[in-house]
């Protein structure tokens, strides 16, 4: 059985999906605090990345977990109640963000897709990503990254 009722489920999985979601609120203001300016929902790229660093020619998509279908990980558990259909979804979710990827990577841009659960971990002692991002933009040749 799903831990939540069919109602709390909907709620749930509509709060996922909003934009302007918390963990990308975070990353967007550690980005910013460390010298970092931006474009948010840059619907001139594929896929409208979730924030745009212009200067450096990088796209950033914020992936909840649950929705984009992290591997391995505890927030990506699939509903035990209409299992096919959230497979399904998810399965076309992951098929459409990796041609994203893809199509941005064409156009010469790199792009950095960040899991939400990355951001969870980081604090403000703890930077990790910026500090990773920071990194990639400046100094790396590869085009995609996961962190
Ligand atoms: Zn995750």
């Amino acid at each position: 059985m799903d831990v939540y009722s069919k109602e709390t489920r909907s709620k749930v999985m509509s709060k996922i999906r909003s934009k302007n979601t918390k963990p990308e609120v975070v990353l967007r203001k550690a980005l910013f605090a460390s010298g970092f300016r931006y474009r948010i929902n840059y619907s001139k790229l594929p896929g409208s990345p979730d924030i745009v660093l212009p200067k450096y020619k990088t796209a950033i998509f914020v992936n909840g977990c649950f929705w984009h279908g992290h591997d391995g990980c505890k927030y990506a558990t699939i509903p035990k109640t209409n299992t096919k259909y959230w497979v399904n979804k998810i399965e076309f979710n992951k098929a459409r963000d990796k041609i994203n990827v893809i199509d941005c990577v064409r156009l010469g841009w790199k792009v950095i897709t960040v899991w939400e659960c990355s951001i969870k971990r980081m604090t403000k002692l703890n930077n990790q990503i910026v500090n990773k991002i920071l990194l990639i933009v400046k100094n790396k040749k590869s085009r995609i990254y996961y962190l």
